[in-house]
This record gives C-alpha cells, structure tokens and sequence, in this order.
C-alpha cells in the first residue's frame, strides 16, 4: 500500500489536456522513476487478470502501451505484438477501425503478426472508454488470435469502460476519476 501510494503519487494530472475538460493521466513520470518503475512492472506481474501460462504474447497499443508490454512480455517469458496506429505498418496488414468522441481512429497489424490459436493478453497505460482496447482486441480476433484478457495502469471510472468487454479479465493498478 505504501508502494501503490508512492506509484500514484508518480502520475502526473494535467487538466485541460488535449481539450478543455479533460483531465490527462500521464504515467511517463513513473517510468523515470527507478522505485516507480520497479513497482509498477511488478504489480503488472502480481495483477494479472489471468494465468500467466494462459497467453504466449503480450500485445501492445502504440505508443505507451508499448513502454509497459515489452518489459511486461520479457519478465513474464512471452513475446511481444506490436498493435500500431493506422498508416505506419507496409503492407500487407490487417485493421480496425472504431469511433471516438469526435470522429474515428484504425489499429493496425502486420497481416502474419498473428497466428492462428495465438492467445494474447492486450496492455495499455489507461482505460478510458475501453473503444481502444476493445478495437485492438477485435483486430487480433480477426487474425485468428484468442485475447485472453486486458492489463492497465491506469483506468477512469465513471465512463463504464468495462461494460464493452462482458466477462473479459480485466485488471487495472490505478483507478481514477
Ligand atoms: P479509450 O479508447 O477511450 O479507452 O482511451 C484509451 C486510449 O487513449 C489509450 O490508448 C490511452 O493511451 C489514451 N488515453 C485516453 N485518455 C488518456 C489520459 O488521460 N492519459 C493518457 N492516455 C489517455
């Protein structure tokens, strides 16, 4: 408790960024931070919302869920797939598009990254809406992949992200407002 104390006391709140009312979680501070980081690549490990020999790959959302999937996915013995934004990956590659607030965004794989059968836990720094999460899910889905479940940093509460995932695992270190 003194640890998830001294974890949260590391992220950073920024109001009003990128748009007026929004409140921004920022947890790159914790990576600069050698007990913050030692902590939080721990409870990752510790919060598992699944077995840790239920999966093989640790997927990752770019750009953070990058900093935190590939050190998660060597201290666990798994390897790494990299979800990317739309336009950054040659072809051939598989996508998924969903909406947001404003407008859309698409996810992204290399078309091979994913095997069939491959079992696959999704990480990223934050929950918010869950659309993110869930969107790279169904890309991994659509590669033939099994998500096994969904490990965070950091999830809002009160914008019921969850409630897209029916009974998926789900877990999160830090919630927030
Ligand atoms: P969602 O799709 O609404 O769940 O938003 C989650 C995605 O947006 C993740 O990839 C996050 O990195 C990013 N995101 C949304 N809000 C924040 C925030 O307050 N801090 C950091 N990242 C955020």
């Amino acid at each position: 408790e003194e640890d998830a104390q001294y974890l949260v006391s590391l992220i950073r709140t920024v109001p009003g960024f990128p748009k007026k009312d929004v409140m921004f979680r920022d947890f790159i501070p914790v990576l600069a931070d050698q007990r913050g980081l030692s902590i939080m690549m721990k409870a990752l490990e510790l919060a598992l919302p699944v077995s840790v020999d239920s999966f093989d790959y640790v997927a990752g959302l770019e750009a953070r869920g990058f900093l935190i999937g590939v050190p998660l996915a060597a201290q666990l013995g798994k390897g790494f797939l990299a979800v990317r934004k739309a336009g950054k990956l040659p072809p051939e590659t598989l996508n998924q598009s969903y909406s947001l607030e404003y407008g859309e965004a698409t996810v992204e794989i290399e078309k091979d990254a994913v095997k069939p059968g491959d079992r696959v836990l999704v990480v990223d720094d934050l929950m918010a809406t869950g659309g993110t999460a869930k969107a790279s899910a169904d890309l991994i889905s659509k590669a033939g992949g099994e998500v096994v479940g969904f490990s965070f940093v950091m999830e809002l509460i009160g914008l019921s992200g969850r409630s897209d995932f029916e009974d998926s695992p789900i877990s999160s270190l830090v919630t927030m407002p």
